[in-house]
């Protein structure tokens, strides 16, 4: 949990500052996902800034020859391919490289413990990064979290961990991020925040229209360009759903303190506000090197090669209500939100169920909304989950929603 001010509750870990400096080894960051849309877009960031970044461990679950080309380049001490099946391929392809090859989930988990790692960045998508985050932990690894889906499944979990372990996390989600850089330097607490959500590219279609929209269509995000699972999550809204819940843990708030707003141009990545009715927003272009190279390097910024605003050319920043009608399962988030308990994990797994499936055209686009309508409300509640009862409610969510596909 991060929460740079005075107003936390001791209940909050506070965030501790990175050094500034002082001894000149570079900063040893593993990337889970590195062969994805966050993972590749860090190591962007860290190629422009080798005088202070190296990247140690790499790892994927079926790109091997993204992979083993990543590895080539920046040289880590070991790469992890999750799908064994593609162990000998990349071992083979790196034979030439002293570089140790792993394979397998566990090993995920194994690597990120290793003393030579300061920071680890959560890039993979979907439950399947909760493990090797939780390992992270354990081993007291300075948290930078993109995989949102762990604050959804335990955030409570999770905070509690990152206070045993004195562990930070630093936001990469860009409304997450924009909720961090706001609060820099305020002692004051949190009157409310608002999320910003770009509407999607399915913003201005009618009910009637959302019925047949192809996975292709939604694919086509107007300002990210990101991973496929999420680029879905982000047309239905669940994204925005997962990302108050997400900010739920990370700012330590109440579900009536969280407040979405559409906001179109996507300049303004989120914004604070307090009780003296002062808002705080955080603005830039559309662009993930932005606050992937702020969770890297906090507290220091870094140049990261985007598009700066001009404030001249930007005509307008809209905003309008979510329409909760048209877009169900922000509402489903919120309401699994409300109940608690083992209820968000269980939303996700149906949704991480019914994504693929969409992906895939098994099922049409209101039919994500409704799996998870249905696991919400068929979820065997458990009201203080331990993480075995996550687990369990995750498997049990999945195998349900798989069973409503057939
Ligand atoms: P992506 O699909 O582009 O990449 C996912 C990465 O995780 C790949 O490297 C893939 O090999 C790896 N991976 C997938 N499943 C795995 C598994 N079972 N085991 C091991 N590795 C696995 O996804 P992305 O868009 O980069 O998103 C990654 C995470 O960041 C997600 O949780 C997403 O919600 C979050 N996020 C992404 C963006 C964005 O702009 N892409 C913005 C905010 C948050
Ligand atoms: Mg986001």
């Amino acid at each position: 949990m991060i929460n740079n001010s005075q107003q936390s509750k001791d209940t909050t870990p506070l965030l501790h500052r990175e050094g500034q400096g002082g001894g000149s080894a570079l900063k040893q960051i593993a990337i889970l996902g590195s062969t994805g849309s966050i993972g590749t877009q860090a190591l962007q960031v860290i190629a422009a800034h080798a005088d202070r970044f190296e990247a140690r461990i790499l790892t994927a679950n079926n790109r091997w020859q993204l992979l083993a080309e990543q590895a080539r380049q920046f040289l880590p001490a070991a790469v992890v391919i999750a799908n064994e099946a593609h162990y000998e391929a990349l071992r083979d392809a790196l034979s030439d490289l002293p570089i140790a090859v792993y394979a397998g989930a566990d090993a995920l988990c194994q690597v990120v413990e290793s003393d030579e790692v300061d920071m680890v960045l959560t890039a993979m998508v979907g439950f399947a990064g909760l493990p090797p985050t939780i390992a992270a932990i354990r081993a007291g690894k300075p948290i930078a979290l993109a995989n949102k889906e762990t604050m959804v499944v335990a955030g409570e979990l999770i905070n509690r961990l990152c206070r045993e372990h004195q562990v930070p996390i630093l936001p990469v989600d860009s409304e997450h991020s924009a909720i961090f850089q706001s609060l820099i330097g305020e002692v004051s607490p949190i009157e409310k925040i608002i999320l910003t959500a770009s509407g999607g590219p399915f913003r201005t279609f009618t009910k009637e229209q959302l019925q047949t929209v192809t996975p292709q269509m939604a694919l086509r995000h107007p300002n990210w360009d990101m991973g496929a699972k999420i680029t879905i999550d982000s047309a239905t809204m669940m994204n925005k759903g997962f990302e108050v819940i997400e900010a739920k843990w990370l700012f330590d708030l109440e579900p009536d303190q969280i407040n979405v707003v559409v906001h179109p141009e996507s300049v303004i990545h989120s914004m604070v506000e307090f009780v003296d009715g002062a808002v705080i927003a955080q603005l830039g272009c559309p662009d993930m090197r932005e606050p992937i190279g702020f969770a890297l390097s906090f507290p220091r910024r870094l140049t990261v090669g985007n598009k700066k605003l001009d404030f001249a050319t930007l005509r307008d920043l809209t905003f309008e209500a979510p329409d909760t009608s048209r877009f169900p399962c922000l509402a489903l988030a919120f309401e699994a939100l409300r109940r608690g308990g083992n209820a968000p994990c269980a939303l996700n797994a149906a949704n991480e169920v019914a994504v693929a499936a969409y992906l895939k055209d098994l099922i049409s686009f209101y039919d994500i909304a409704k799996i998870g309508e249905r696991a919400l409300a068929g979820v065997d509640f458990v009201a203080e989950p331990t993480l075995e009862d996550i687990f369990e409610t995750n498997r049990e969510t999945a195998a349900i929603a798989d069973g409503y596909l057939h």
